[in-house]
């Protein structure tokens, strides 16, 4: 019953993102955002904008024209929510 485990384990990782709809980065990077934002809003206020995932998906060539709109849908509406509930949803989940 190994097989079983591993892949009950397996769907549940891979399940690890919040929500339902097409994930438009990978959990990586994802993660990797949550420590850029981190490090930037310690020594910025939050300007309730995306500036700063702006500036990380930029240099990281990611297309931000899917993924703020993700980010929306998930119901984060600027840098400092998504490491607010969006962040613990995606952990939670
Ligand atoms: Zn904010």
């Amino acid at each position: 019953m190994q097989l079983n485990r591993n892949f009950t384990r397996r769907s549940r990782d891979h399940a690890g993102t919040t929500p339902s709809i097409d994930k438009p980065l990978a959990n990586q990077d994802v993660v990797d955002l949550f420590d850029y934002l981190e490090n930037a809003l310690a020594n910025h206020e939050c300007e309730h904008s995306f500036h700063i995932t702006e500036a990380y998906l930029a240099s990281n060539g990611l297309n931000s024209n899917r993924v703020l709109p993700w980010l929306r849908k998930c119901g984060a509406n600027c840098d400092c929510e998504i490491l607010g509930d969006f962040e613990f949803k995606w952990r939670q989940s």
